[in-house]
């Protein structure tokens, strides 16, 4: 298919006239890009950067501070280069391209993602966000056009291990996370070294992004909602928080064969129903947060024994913090009740904790925006998955296009999204740019 059809067909999904794109508003008089982005060459370039740890499989090894890695860096840098961005490896260690705006006293406006995998991982997460960032200041370019703002593409290093290089930016790295050893048999210390960072990361990084005006991240779905949908382009609504404890239920260990039914402690028997309470509770409650009952311990685990205590996880996670109270306000006041009937007591003790990052309504309604000047359809949804957008939005308003992923998988070598949808998805990216350039002071 030669470049012209692929582009007209790839802004034709949903029916829409490839001219749709120059409804964009003229940033000094001018019609935005008639064409959109080039999908050919983005997508060519998808393939182009698994060089750098492509496996036959179709996936991609390509873990933080692998050589890997490196070199699938150099190689982005270089395309940076070309496509006009100004380039330096930030004290995190992450790559950041400028293009100048037109207005100097304008805080940039961001995008970007990542280009390291998990180990024996998919060649689309992270990576088209970043090639997408490179594409779009390309199309600026062949279409003679500047944004107000500066345009920065950040490309993330170590979103896998960890979000490191997101996380360092507003000073969420604890120190003793630098002796982590990665998939790469480098620390993390150590891996920021080989990328080039600064030696002293954890302070030199805070911070270091200076002001900005929005970030944008295009990324995979990685879950099959817009697939099942048949909708094209995901208006992230916020990436969910999660909240771990370690439920603890202690009855009395006592002889299974002598100990009559009436006057048993059991502590299984209590967890078991308390169990069923937090999938009936997360149930009941309106709303789409989700709660896990992942492992469970039972002391002293012998079949004639009536197990004397019991330790299990929860997991509940949701779009908002208050949103994960109530479902364990709700889940307590029931484990309360069974402890009470079946004479046994239960705590609640918690070990992990991540907080949600709700995306920002003027970013959703910019996306949404973008997409139906496309004319491609959209809905919004939860991540379920963490983002560097996750870091991000304590910066500054964060907003994030899905796209289809085949079945839902990732993180795996049969990870994929069709080369029109990512096209999509980056037209979707630059009409938000364009958009948000117009909005945004
Ligand atoms: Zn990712």
């Amino acid at each position: 298919m030669n470049r012209r059809r692929f582009v007209r067909n790839s802004l034709m999904l949903g029916g829409a006239a490839p001219w749709a794109l120059g409804r964009w508003s003229p940033v000094q008089g001018a019609l935005l890009p008639p064409t959109g982005v080039d999908g050919a060459r983005l997508n060519a370039e998808i393939q182009e950067l698994r060089r750098f740890g492509g496996t036959p499989d179709g996936g991609t090894h390509r873990v933080a501070y692998s050589d890997e890695d490196l070199g699938g860096r150099d190689w982005v840098l270089a395309r940076m280069r070309d496509a006009g961005f100004t380039t330096r490896v930030d004290p995190a260690g992450n790559l950041v391209g400028t293009l100048p705006g037109t207005d100097a006293d304008l805080p940039a406006l961001a995008v970007g993602s990542h280009i390291d995998t998990v180990p024996y991982g998919g060649s689309y997460d992270g990576t088209i966000g970043v090639l997408a960032g490179v594409e779009l200041a390309r199309t600026l370019h062949a279409e003679n056009q500047r944004l107000r703002h500066p345009l920065r593409l950040y490309v993330f290093q170590n979103e896998e291990g960890g979000k490191t290089g997101s996380r360092l930016l507003i000073g969420a790295v604890e120190p003793s996370e630098l002796d982590i050893v990665t998939a790469s048999g480098f620390t993390i210390g150590e891996g920021i070294a080989r990328l080039g960072g600064a030696p002293d990361p954890l302070t030199a990084a805070r911070a270091s992004t200076g002001p900005l005006a929005a970030f944008v991240e295009l990324h995979i779905e990685q879950g099959a909602t817009l697939e099942r949908a048949g909708v094209p382009i995901g208006v992230v609504e916020g990436i969910v928080g999660i909240r771990r404890w370690f439920v603890t239920v202690t009855g009395e260990k006592n002889h299974a064969g002598t100990t009559p039914m009436d006057q048993r402690r059991d502590a299984l028997v209590a967890a078991s129903r308390m169990v069923s309470a937090v999938d009936e509770v997360a149930l009941r409650i309106e709303g789409r947060q989700v709660a896990t009952v992942g492992r469970l311990e039972v002391d002293p685990g012998a079949p004639n024994v009536i197990p004397g205590s019991v330790r299990f996880t929860l997991e509940i996670r949701d779009l908002s913090m208050e949103g994960i109270e109530g479902v364990l306000r709700a889940i307590q006041a029931r484990a309360e009740r069974i402890a009470t009937d079946r004479g046994v007591a239960v705590d609640f003790e918690p070990f992990y904790l991540s907080e949600a990052a709700p995306a920002a309504e003027g970013l959703r309604r910019a996306i949404e925006g973008a997409a139906e000047g496309l004319g491609l359809r959209h809905m919004r949804l939860p991540s379920g998955a963490g983002h560097d957008a996750q870091s991000m939005a304590k910066l500054c308003p964060m907003g994030m296009i899905f796209v289809p992923s085949r079945g839902g998988i990732s993180h795996a070598p049969d990870e994929f999204t069709e080369a029109d949808q990512i096209t999509a998805g980056a037209n979707a990216l630059l009409g938000t740019a364009l958009e948000l350039d117009r909005a945004l002071g």
